[in-house]
């Protein structure tokens, strides 16, 4: 152990402790990592990328070598026709809503089948707020299959999907919530229903959160488009903004037209300076995920040695990087936070305390210490004031930082009389 952190010695055997019987996910881990690094590492070498792909463009951004060949690495490496990758998406919930607009007509209907989806994702359906151009605005209708205990209810999924639907909605990752993420296995088994049921139907995922986790992404199993965000696992740490849809060619075009405009496309976008970051990102991004599942495992494995619920447990399966821990009433939370914070690379000086964040109905506290300004691939905590007590963090860049932070967390409560050992 090092001499640079004050961790009770109670700590550090716990956590040796946990380091031991994550041995075996350890492991998986790494086997993933190296099958998609070397996955991303082909497609480079097939689309011969040189230092010539970094070269910044401005204007209307004509012929963009740089542009155009990540765009085909990525298809490649995501099992799609095509991509679409760009600075200028600027956040997630910006993506999926240029995909959904991009590829749905008035008329049309979606269908979400794995509950309700991500809260920012609703006024885009116009689920909630209204007048400000919603999906439902433009008249696409939308309903919803529910989970049944956290899983995907397959018959009412094979009930719901007739003639009348126009896309199957998706969600990997499982957000804010306490349900288990979706795995590759069965994002293709909806895909298989949806198909069988509707031959037409455009089948759509919300990928957040859950590039590179598996060894397959959604696309490779049947999903007509998937879309996410380069703040989290795919710009691997390295990309400051931007997000990607990848699928279909004629899908991923219809996208690109609702990006730019109808007949531009993709013909045009300037990166300005910004490919190479976004090539390194896509290169760091199986590493950096597995560096965010590692930490995961280890703070599932040490709280849950403290006698917390964590979800996912260590050893279970994982499709996404989140993680969370029932820690059980407030001063918890916060100390958890508080402790997070306080060794993270940037405002480590700064104690997080709940606060009332626009458009929760609780408080919240975060902890959020990182290079690109709210990015959930490097660590991240937040836990709303309300029951049942949760704290959910993610990310990671390295293995090392998010173990102290979790150490740290464990301290904090430690030294505030919330952890007994
Ligand atoms: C993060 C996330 C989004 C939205 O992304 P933002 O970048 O926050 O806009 C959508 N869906 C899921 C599952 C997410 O995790």
């Amino acid at each position: 152990m090092t001499p640079f952190f004050d961790i009770d010695e109670k700590i550090r055997s716990a956590a040796a402790a946990a380091m031991k019987k994550a041995e075996k996910q350890f492991a998986a881990i790494e086997e993933v990592t190296e099958y998609n690094q070397q996955k991303v590492i082909s497609a480079f070498i097939r689309h011969g990328v040189s230092e010539s792909h970094f070269t910044g463009t401005t204007g209307y951004g004509y012929g963009d070598r740089g542009r155009d060949t990540l765009d085909k690495i990525w298809a490649d490496v995501f099992g799609a026709e095509d991509a679409l990758v760009r600075h200028n998406f600027t956040c997630g919930t910006h993506t999926l809503a240029t995909a959904l607009f991009g590829v749905l007509r008035p008329g049309d209907k979606m269908l979400a089948v794995t509950g309700t989806p991500y809260d920012t994702i609703h006024s885009v359906i116009g689920i909630s707020g209204s007048g400000m151009g919603s999906l439902k605005d433009f008249g696409i209708s939308y309903s919803e299959v529910p989970l049944a205990n956290g899983r995907p209810d397959y018959e009412a999924i094979e009930k719901a999907v007739d003639g009348s639907v126009t896309m199957v909605y998706i969600q990997r990752s499982r957000g804010y919530e306490l349900r288990p993420s979706l795995l590759i296995e069965d994002i293709k088994r909806i895909a298989e229903i949806s198909k069988r049921k509707n031959p037409s139907v455009i089948v759509m995922v919300d990928n957040c959160y859950g590039e590179f986790v598996e060894r397959l992404e959604p696309c490779d199993v049947g999903a007509d488009i998937a879309a996410g965000s380069l703040i989290k696992n795919a710009g691997g740490g390295m990309a400051r903004t931007g997000g990607y849809i990848c699928g279909r060619k004629e899908l991923v075009e219809k996208c690109a037209y609702r990006l730019t405009t109808p007949g531009l496309g993709k013909e045009v976008g300037c990166t300005l300076g910004m490919n190479r970051e976004l090539y390194m990102g896509l290169f760091y991004a199986p590493h950096t995920v597995g560096e965010a599942l590692k930490g995961a495992v280890f703070s599932s494995a040490l709280f849950s040695n403290f006698g917390f619920d964590t979800t996912p447990a260590y050893d279970a399966p994982r499709g996404d990087i989140v993680q969370s821990l029932g820690l059980g009433n407030e001063e918890r939370l916060v100390a958890f936070c508080q402790g997070v914070q306080s060794g993270s690379p940037i405002d480590s000086f700064v104690l997080p305390e709940p606060w009332d964040m626009p458009g929760y109905d609780s408080k919240v506290v975060m902890a959020a210490g990182a290079f690109t300004m709210g990015s959930s691939i490097e660590l991240s905590a937040d836990a709303p004031i309300r029951e049942p007590y949760y704290a959910w963090m993610q990310g990671g860049l390295t293995f090392h930082s998010a173990k102290l932070c979790a150490m740290l967390a464990a301290q904090k409560m430690l030294e505030e009389g919330l952890l007994e050992i």
